[in-house]
């Protein structure tokens, strides 16, 4: 069947060097954690799997090392890309994280438009190409993961006309007024650049449908049956292919005796505390301000629950470099700080701020242990924590809030719902949730089990990879390849 070549702008383990060798580790995120459980079950499916992607050393420090270049890990073969650190800076820093990740997540005003980011953006998908080139056999399938590659579908397609290659946006897809926003030249790289791919899939039925709109709205005479696009000679699958988590490692994994032990001495320690729980990136989309707010909102109106209830905020360190990432963690200190400085007493902490990243098993003790998880971004492509967080819910009990603009709103119906503007609904969401009795929770909850079960990260690679191989045939059926 030929090899699975996964390409992602982060490889799916972290490589630092150890000694005179390295060390692989597995790494945080939503695609690398999702795609890393499938490859666990499925290397029967394809002859190898390979996953392409940024290095995190430097050529220098790697080449110190004595290790080969392509890593293998749980048979895995990682090959590294060496980008030029003002390469890597542009394509990352800039054109993805301050262009593409604020406009397509709704933050048009954060977005910084220097045309040099859209140069090394180009730079960075051609060396990307020249890799998959140099690993690429007639036969391999060619997955491509997210706005970090958007233009190297077509890249590839004008070397590999035969090639099957399959592209996922793991972000929203904005519609047309915010994706016009980008300067012509970028808009039509990025519309032409995904073109090149068989199938184009999104996180939601919105998504796609935004991006069927950019491209007529761009070129009226494409041509679109609800399936397909017609365009240029090309009919690539566009298509919504929401993605999941690997529910069963969760679920065994709070059932397990360590998470247990961990369970047992955290409720020890805070007794009968209610608990709140958000894990996020630190990011601005994450809408932790107006959490916090919503947060302090119900304390306020609900004196009662003094002493009663601790909110666990876990935010992951993330894209530190970026100045507005530094100027939101800085507000969030200095509101938990305010909030914490107003409310708490020398026996109770109203919210417990962990600015690091959680092994597992911590993770799913935390899931386990708390009687609410309070997921408010204020855009998400899908949001896999949500998802984590019931799967790990083994007594049925426990209650998801959360945001009717994060693509998992679309799936898990029975969570409280809002708006991450409304703080006023937030409260009301937080109150909803402690006072709900456990009847209602493990309705709720079993409701979302199911369906996180039966479409689980499993469910999803292979719909998406089938997809693929339904093109393939039906190109080999016309073209009689
Ligand atoms: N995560 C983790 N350790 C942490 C916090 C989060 O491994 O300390 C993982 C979490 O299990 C989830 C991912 O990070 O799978 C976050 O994905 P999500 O889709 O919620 O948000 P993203 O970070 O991709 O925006």
């Amino acid at each position: 069947m030929g090899k699975l070549i996964t390409i992602s702008s982060r490889l799916p383990y972290r490589v630092a060097v150890s000694g005179s060798g390295i060390q692989a580790t597995p790494s945080v995120g939503g695609l690398a954690t999702a795609l890393r459980s499938y490859f666990e079950r499925s290397s029967n499916e394809f002859d190898s799997l390979h996953w392409i992607g940024i290095a995190d050393l430097s050529k220098k420090q790697f080449e110190k090392t004595d290790s080969n270049p392509v890593i293998e890990v749980d048979q895995l073969m990682m090959h590294q890309v060496f980008l030029d650190p003002s390469v890597k800076q542009g394509f990352n820093d800039g054109f993805c994280n301050s262009i593409l990740w604020p406009l397509f997540l709704y933050f048009p005003s954060f977005v910084d438009y220097k045309s040099k980011h859209y140069e090394y953006y180009e730079i960075a998908n051609k060396i990307l190409c020249q890799k998959v080139l140099e690993v690429y056999e007639s036969g391999d399938t060619i997955w491509i993961h997210d706005y970090h590659w958007m233009l190297l579908p077509s890249l590839l397609r004008a070397e590999l006309p035969e090639a099957n290659i399959g592209f996922f946006l793991h972000i929203p897809f904005p519609s047309f007024e915010l994706f016009r926003l980008l300067p012509r030249i970028w808009r039509d790289g990025i519309i032409s650049g995904l073109l090149g791919a068989d199938v184009i899939g999104f996180q939601t039925q919105d998504f796609a449908r935004h991006f069927v709109d950019s491209v007529r709205q761009l070129d009226p005479y494409t041509q679109w049956d609800g399936k397909h696009l017609q365009k240029d000679g090309q009919s690539p699958m566009v298509g919504a292919f929401p993605i999941s988590i690997d529910y069963q490692k969760f679920n065994s994994a709070a059932k397990s005796n360590e998470v247990r032990t961990m369970v047992t001495k955290l409720r020890q320690r805070i007794g009968d505390l209610r608990l709140i729980l958000s894990v996020d990136r630190l990011d601005y989309t994450k809408a932790i301000l107006n959490r916090l707010e919503g947060f302090e909102l119900f304390l306020k109106q609900n004196h009662g629950f003094h002493h009663k209830v601790s909110y666990f905020l876990l935010l992951v360190p993330s894209r530190e470099s970026i100045t507005k990432y530094k100027e939101n963690k800085l507000n969030i200190e200095a509101l938990i700080s305010r909030i914490n400085g107003a409310y708490g007493t020398l026996s109770w902490t109203p919210i417990v701020y962990q600015y690091q990243v959680a092994e597992f098993r911590r993770l799913v003790s935390l899931y386990s242990s708390a009687d609410i998880a309070l997921i408010v971004p204020s855009r998400d492509g899908m949001n896999l924590v949500s998802k984590e967080y019931v799967a790990s819910r083994t007594a049925g009990t426990g209650a998801l809030i959360l945001s009717e603009t994060a693509g998992a709103a679309q799936e898990l119906q029975q969570a409280i719902m809002v708006n991450p503007n409304d703080r006023q609904q937030i409260a009301n969401a937080i109150l909803e949730g402690l006072t709900m009795t456990a009847e209602q929770q493990s309705h709720r909850i079993s409701a979302m089990q199911r369906l996180i079960k039966k479409k689980d990260v499993q469910a999803w690679a292979s719909g998406f990879l089938n997809s693929m191989s339904e093109v393939m045939q039906s190109k080999e059926h016309i073209y009689g390849r």
